[in-house]
């Protein structure tokens, strides 16, 4: 079969920024299905929790430093079948307090890992966003759609440009020189391991409604985003890599199914007092709704003039006609295990 020769192929996999959110739930999934994988992360947003319980696996290793560091870059592609691209600078509220870090990070890191993959003619799955969309509102957003972009001196929007110069130049890779290059564009991810520290949503909630803190929405709660679990998207980026017919092309990967922020509050509220009133902790839902979501202006959250998308809904027609992917899991289901990994957290730390 086809797919067994590809996954002969590309028996070890090597996943720049393997100890972030995505990278490490990935490693995990490629250990388990029986490949070697190497990880290189230098822990500036990943961290080393992530891949600790991998650490003693036969066919797992680790170099922390960055992508930057071309010695160690060459000698990790030359050893590995794939790479998968995933070290970058993400979240907004990293974009808007430390935009230098987050456009070299991303340009340059992306720049240093085509040119040793084109070293060795290695195959490179590059991560990008949704944000290359802009503020587009025609959703669902397609692969070929324009992007809409706000004025450069609006730092959110730097982000959405590095991510498409690493586009363009993977793209250029392919066309120019042949190097197989495949890109997939994430919609919001969530599950646990995520982190709140950079503005993330489902992980800010999940943590405020655990410290019994008001969930704070942003505006007015009305922009919507559809929530992939990472393990759904795990297996779009496993599927991608195994599909030779994927290659010079890219990909939205992410969930269809829509929620307002508001609703998104609602729901984490919701249950996080079933988890809780089910082990008999205390009730919180005593207290009103209204105390326990507040609005907070984007100019408070963000900065002055900062623009948000309204509504963000991927057309996974594309990776669903070539890979038959799709998503799997209910939002319902994702916001219990985040609900459960933070609970574990929170009380490991008492
Ligand atoms: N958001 C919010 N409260 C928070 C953090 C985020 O209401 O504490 C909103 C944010 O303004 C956005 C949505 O939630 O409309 C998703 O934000 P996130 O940063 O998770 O993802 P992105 O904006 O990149 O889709």
């Amino acid at each position: 079969m086809e797919g067994d020769t590809e996954t002969q192929n590309l028996r070890s996999v090597l996943i720049t920024g393997g100890a972030g959110f995505i990278g490490s739930h990935l490693a995990e999934a490629l250990l388990e299905r029986g490949h070697q994988v190497t990880v290189i992360d230098n822990l500036s947003t990943g961290r080393f929790e992530n891949i600790a319980h991998l650490t003693g696996h036969p066919r797992f290793r680790f170099a922390i430093d960055t992508i930057t560091n071309e010695v160690v870059m060459d000698r990790l592609v030359s050893e590995c079948d794939v790479i998968f691209h995933l070290a970058a600078a993400v979240g907004v509220e990293l974009i808007i307090k430390n935009p230098v870090h987050v456009i070299e990070t991303n340009i340059l890191g992306t720049h240093a890992v085509l040119k040793v993959a084109n070293r060795y003619r290695k195959k490179v799955l590059i991560a990008s966003t949704s944000e290359i969309y802009g503020k587009n509102n025609q959703v669902p957003f397609s692969e070929e759609d324009d992007r809409l972009l706000g004025p450069t001196t609006k730092a959110r929007w730097s982000y959405s440009t590095s991510k498409a110069v690493d586009e363009f130049l993977g793209l250029a890779y392919h066309r120019q020189m042949g190097l197989p290059v495949v890109i997939f564009r994430l919609f919001n991810t969530v599950g646990p391991r995520q982190t709140g520290q950079y503005g993330m949503v489902v992980p800010r909630f999940v943590q405020q409604v655990l410290r019994g803190e008001p969930l704070t929405v942003y505006g007015d709660g009305q922009q919507t985003r559809c929530f992939c679990d990472v393990q759904d998207v795990v297996r779009a980026l496993i599927g991608l890599a195994e599909c030779p017919q994927a290659i010079g092309q890219v990909f939205n990967v992410g969930s269809t199914e829509e929620v307002t922020i508001l609703e998104l509050a609602q729901k984490v509220l919701a249950l996080a007092d079933d988890i809780q009133s089910s082990r008999g902790a205390r009730e919180q839902g005593s207290r009103g709704e209204g105390e326990r979501i507040v609005f907070v202006p984007y100019a408070e959250a963000y900065e002055v003039g900062f623009e948000d998308m309204r509504r963000r809904v991927p057309d996974i027609r594309k990776i669903r006609a070539l890979i038959g992917w799709e998503p799997k899991i209910p939002l319902e289901e994702t916001l219990r295990r985040v609900i459960g990994y933070y609970a574990m957290l929170e009380a490991s730390r008492r």
